[in-house]
């Protein structure tokens, strides 16, 4: 099932999130959206997203292509419509 995608992932940007702070799993880097933004980007919130800040999650992006090395293995590549 197709479902449409409008909002861009804080960590990668891709257009993978159906609604912004929603906590919805972002499916191209497995960052969490539960609303942190720029504004506190390297805040380690501890919640969902663990031991991750927004910060070390876009360099794990870059580096590994997910928010963390552990997931890796659970990351797919975006489709043509979420870039
Ligand atoms: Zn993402």
């Amino acid at each position: 099932m197709k479902q449409l995608t409008r909002v861009r992932c804080l960590c990668c940007g891709y257009k993978t999130l159906a609604r912004p702070d929603s906590n919805g799993l972002c499916p191209v880097c497995w960052w969490q959206d539960d609303g942190q933004d720029d504004n506190d980007a390297d805040t380690v919130r501890g919640t969902v997203n663990g031991e991750l800040s927004l910060t070390e999650a876009r360099k794990n992006f870059q580096l590994y292509g997910a928010a963390h090395p552990q997931f890796v293995p659970h990351v797919r590549t975006p489709e043509p419509g979420e870039i």
